[in-house]
């Protein structure tokens, strides 16, 4: 076992439904956090817990991504999702990622496997089926919410996603985000979720996860911006990610993001009207809540 500090956040998306009991959330959160800290005790490193832990929120169904997710306005399921490895600069991305199970194990291939960072759409799919990621048989039995978001689902780009950032006893950071969009979208239309530098990132500085209309994400470069605040402006975590998410608010948009730093710190600053998250912070304390 290692006794060296690590610390870690993760979250199951911006945004509440109103008057929903988020207790299995909650619950579900807390267990993660505390799987996540028994793999880091014993030496995991940052990359592998920050996927496993997504995977883990993905097969839930309890959040807007993986087995959860809201399908289009077109009634097809198009996921995002992407990571980065702060200790090697590497990352990978899928985008509008049509029938496999895990959009993030398919980002991570794209990562290990190919010369490339991002696949979208049916060349996303057709490298996931060489990979021998699981499929789905049949989208309206696998998703867990599938039909609930037929009928008038809010207006304003309502969200759903999961992510989680890691700091290892090594001091590696990583971040992985994982995503069906926003309620509604459009065919095709792709978020901040799977764009290096606005729906995750990780450096020798920070890793950061965002959730939230990612439209406003993307064009604040929330995931990077706060990496460069801190490293280029001497911004502390607290400062850098609480800047990011206001020039979101700035621009009318809403959201939050998860960040951890080569310290250890923690931050998980959102505005917008809930944001659901746990965290593992470097004393050993765990916290999770959602509202
Ligand atoms: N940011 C995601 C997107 O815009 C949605 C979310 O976080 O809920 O695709």
């Amino acid at each position: 076992m290692s006794n060296k500090r690590f610390s870690l956040a993760l979250h199951g998306g911006a945004g509440s439904a109103p008057g929903h009991d988020y207790g299995v959330e909650v619950a579900h959160m807390r267990g993660l956090v505390e799987a996540a800290r028994d793999r880091l005790a014993a030496g995991a490193n940052a990359l592998d817990v920050a996927v496993e832990t997504v995977v883990a929120l993905e097969a839930s169904g309890l959040y807007i991504a993986g087995r959860g997710a809201s399908p289009n306005a077109s009634g097809i399921y198009e996921l995002d999702a992407c990571l980065m490895d702060g200790a090697s600069g590497r990352a990978g991305s899928v985008a509008a990622l049509q029938g496999f199970e895990s959009p993030i194990l398919a980002a991570r291939a794209v990562m290990e496997r190919t010369p490339h960072v991002m696949l979208a759409g049916e060349g996303a799919a057709a490298f996931a089926r060489t990979q021998g990621l699981k499929t789905i048989a049949d989208p309206a039995t696998w998703f867990t919410h599938a039909g609930a978001f037929e009928a008038n689902h809010p207006p304003d780009l309502p969200t759903g996603t999961v992510g989680c950032v890691v700091r290892d006893g090594e001091g590696r950071l990583a971040a992985a985000t994982s995503t069906a969009g926003v309620f509604g979208k459009l065919p095709g239309r792709v978020g901040d979720s799977p764009i290096i530098g606005a729906g995750a990132w990780a450096d020798g500085q920070a890793a950061v996860s965002c959730t939230g209309q990612g439209e406003y994400f993307i064009r604040t470069a929330v995931a990077v911006q706060v990496a460069h605040r801190m490293r280029f402006g001497g911004e502390s975590l607290a400062s850098a990610t609480a800047a990011a998410i206001q020039g979101v608010a700035g621009l009318g948009g809403d959201g939050g993001l998860i960040a951890v730093d080569r310290e250890g710190h923690v931050a998980m600053p959102f505005a917008s009207d809930g944001l659901k998250r746990a965290a593992l912070f470097p004393d050993g304390t765990i916290m999770a809540e959602a509202f």
